[in-house]
């Protein structure tokens, strides 16, 4: 049996007519660039998620540089995001001017660690980006209780994390902003690149709608200097073709995980993922500790199941930060845990007998292994 490690096919052959009805009236409208479909998104997408604000954007990368370019960040400032993530969560910190400071994760729910973040602010800390990675809310009371008595904005980073919940809140609703991304693999993905950001704040929502529009909010009247980021007309339609499913695909993930976790519960040899207690993880990953990881990625390969490693190197060990000369010890946990970390296949559209062959299948290596 192969069991692929997302399959973006088979969700469009779920919804095929739909799909294909929104790429043609974009075309047949000639709707590019802005118009009612960008804006019909934003609109449904602000009242699902239940937030003021959406502006589209065109990834998710854009989406975090924006938000902090608009509250002012830049030389000399830093800000504070998590070791374990994509380095769109610290490169666009570097983009504005200012410098990412890291910190590392807490070992039961792989989020950003509340403790370390707190001694990591100085007095030139001028944002916080928690990211709620594979799905997992970060500890948001305790992150918003040091952003207010510090004063800091928190920039949620929510590209793994759409409809996600701490304590019925959703991700992304709590700090001053959260940033989304729709590359394709994601919980909700468009068929290209594509991003948002959502905010309640009336002010961010238009400086950042203006800075992603060349400083424009009409046509030739540039108060400011801005950046072209826009949400395209195709993936707009596209986009909003498949909102009215995402509900039921994330519950689809969530089946999908407590699947994998009944059934990989008898095998010592594997760490499953915890769900953080009151919070809705979404699964945008599932993610098991091993050791061995290099052996079972192998015999899960050569046995039709494709795996991935979210991530191979923690961000600040990466050739791109040596300038910031970190060690593995400076991050105890998430680089302990880089090598033992490996993604399962996930996605909405995987069956029972999918899962059942993937278990079994490391089941087998571990029981060869002993
Ligand atoms: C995917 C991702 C992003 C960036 O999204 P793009 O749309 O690819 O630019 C940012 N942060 C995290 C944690 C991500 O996983």
């Amino acid at each position: 049996m192969k069991v692929p490690f997302v399959d973006l096919y088979s969700q469009y052959q779920s919804i095929q007519s739909e799909i294909d009805s929104a790429i043609q009236t974009v075309i047949q409208e000639t709707a590019f660039i802005g118009g009612k479909h960008v804006e019909a998104f934003e609109s449904n997408f602000a009242s699902l998620y239940g937030v003021k604000h959406c502006i589209g954007v065109a990834n998710g990368t854009d989406s975090l540089y924006i938000i902090m370019k608009m509250l002012g960040i830049g030389p000399g400032d830093e800000v504070i995001t998590v070791a374990n993530s994509w380095i769109s969560s610290s490169e666009t910190i570097s983009q504005t001017g200012a410098k990412p400071v890291f910190v590392d994760i807490e070992p039961q729910y792989y989020t950003i660690d509340v403790a370390q973040l707190e001694a990591a602010i100085t007095s030139h800390t001028k944002a916080i980006i928690p990211v709620h990675l594979q799905g997992q809310m970060c500890d948001m009371d305790r992150i918003m209780a040091i952003a207010e008595k510090h004063q800091i904005p928190v920039i949620e980073d929510c590209a793994q994390s759409h409809f996600s919940e701490w304590k019925g809140k959703r991700a992304g609703t709590m700090g001053i902003a959260g940033s989304f991304s729709f590359y394709p693999g994601k919980n909700l993905g468009a068929y290209g690149d594509a991003g948002c950001i959502i905010t309640n704040s009336d002010e961010l929502a238009t400086k950042c709608k203006m800075y992603a529009r060349h400083g424009a909010l009409k046509k030739h009247q540039h108060e400011i200097e801005g950046i072209n980021s826009r949400l395209d007309g195709l993936q707009a339609a596209i986009l909003k073709a498949k909102l009215p499913h995402i509900l039921n695909w994330t519950d689809q993930r969530i089946a999908n995980a407590a699947l994998y976790s009944s059934l990989l519960k008898g095998n010592t040899n594997v760490i499953c993922p915890e769900v953080r207690p009151q919070t809705k993880h979404t699964f945008h990953l599932y993610v098991i500790r091993v050791s061995k990881r290099e052996a079972l990625m192998k015999f899960l390969k050569e046995n039709g199941v494709e795996t991935a490693i979210h991530y191979p190197e923690i961000l600040p060990l990466l050739p791109a930060y040596s300038y910031l000369n970190h060690q593995a010890s400076d991050f105890e946990i998430s680089s302990a845990y880089s090598s033992q970390i490996l993604s399962l296949p996930m996605f909405p559209e995987l069956t029972p007998d999918h899962i059942t062959h993937v278990v079994n299948t490391i089941n087998h290596f571990f029981e060869l292994a002993d």
